[in-house]
């Protein structure tokens, strides 16, 4: 079965009635075994700068993210690499930044802790922003946004960053800028965000954990972490259908989009970019090669009827299962 997965990985990801998909990897470090599959992606959809800054012994300084970032940035030039924004707190601590908090993922996570410590983002703003000189192919995405000030002061540092380097003689284009919909609060703020951004962002892993109120790294509470708790599907259906309706390209970059059944829920959602771990790929790929857009919102349709992740799971694997 590998090998049939691997010789079709050159071929597109579009299902038998020509619905097309772009399939995206995460990337956080090693970006030579990922940037291989360079033909084969639309390129990166989530990079997640923490992860080089969890093993590093202090704050990267500018010249040393340039360094990183112009090596993730040329590695997958001319495709377009999606770079987050300082995603520390909650489960992620730099050892030299220690956060202790009784609720840390109800705390100082993400945009809060970089807007709390412009300085910080700065540097990286300046960084990203100087490696993408002459590639232009960077896109800033702000983690963890629950409030519209939030994108707003963000912004204006961007544009401070922007004019920064103008001034110091490098001129630099200004990128596309998204916002992660992760905190349940975004939902009902699409139409504010959608005037100020330029493409959103699913983590349905951060969804899931938030509407469901269920610690995503708690094992006690694991059986009720589930991404395709019926809430959790009807809130991903709603944000495809609104995001479409706003103009605003969304993907989804969470687990569920590396999971085969979870993919095709997504397309037939509407969601056409789905951005996963490298590994994840050939089996996504093959699902979509597969089954038709069609079946696929069928798929969504049948899902979203029914009232128990239980039901859910079972209805999924049985309809995978004809499938195989
Ligand atoms: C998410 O929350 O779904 C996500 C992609 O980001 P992270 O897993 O890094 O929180
Ligand atoms: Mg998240």
């Amino acid at each position: 079965l590998s090998e049939m997965l691997e010789h079709e990985q050159d071929l597109p990801s579009t299902t038998p009635d020509n619905h097309e998909m772009v399939l995206m990897v995460n990337t956080g470090l090693a970006v030579d075994t990922v940037a291989s599959l360079k033909s084969r992606i639309g390129g990166v959809g989530l990079y997640r700068t923490e992860v080089p800054f969890m093993i590093t012994e202090r704050f990267p300084g500018e010249q040393e993210q340039t360094r990183l970032y112009r090596d993730q940035l040329s590695s997958f030039a001319p495709l377009p690499v999606v770079m987050r924004t300082l995603d520390i707190g909650g489960d992620k601590d730099l050892p030299y930044f220690p956060i202790e908090e009784a609720n840390p993922f109800l705390g100082w996570r993400g945009i809060r802790v970089t807007l709390d410590h412009p300085e910080v983002l700065m540097v990286q703003l300046r960084a990203m922003l100087k490696a993408s000189q002459g590639l232009n192919n960077l896109q800033i995405l702000l983690p963890m946004v629950t409030t519209i000030d939030e994108v707003d002061d963000a912004l204006k540092l961007i544009d401070r960053a922007i004019i920064e380097l103008g001034e110091e003689g490098g001129a630099v284009e200004r990128p596309r800028i998204g916002v992660m919909l992760e905190v349940p609060a975004t939902l009902y703020q699409l139409a504010a965000l959608a005037r100020r951004v330029d493409f959103f962002s699913v983590g349905s892993n951060d969804l899931t954990q938030y509407l469901l109120a269920v610690d995503r790294n708690n094992p006690r509470v694991a059986d009720l972490y589930d991404s395709c708790h019926p809430a959790v599907l009807s809130a991903l259906q709603r944000l495809a259908t609104e995001s479409a309706q706003l103009g605003v390209p969304a993907s989804v970059c969470g687990e569920l989009a590396g999971d085969p059944a979870g993919a095709l829920l997504l397309m037939g959602m509407g969601f056409d970019t789905l951005s996963m771990n490298a590994p994840s790929l050939p089996r996504v790929r093959a699902a979509i090669r597969r089954v038709t857009y069609q079946a696929a919102t069928q798929l969504v349709e049948e899902t979203l009827m029914l009232e128990s992740p239980t039901a859910i799971r079972r209805h999924l694997a049985e309809r995978m299962q004809e499938w195989q």
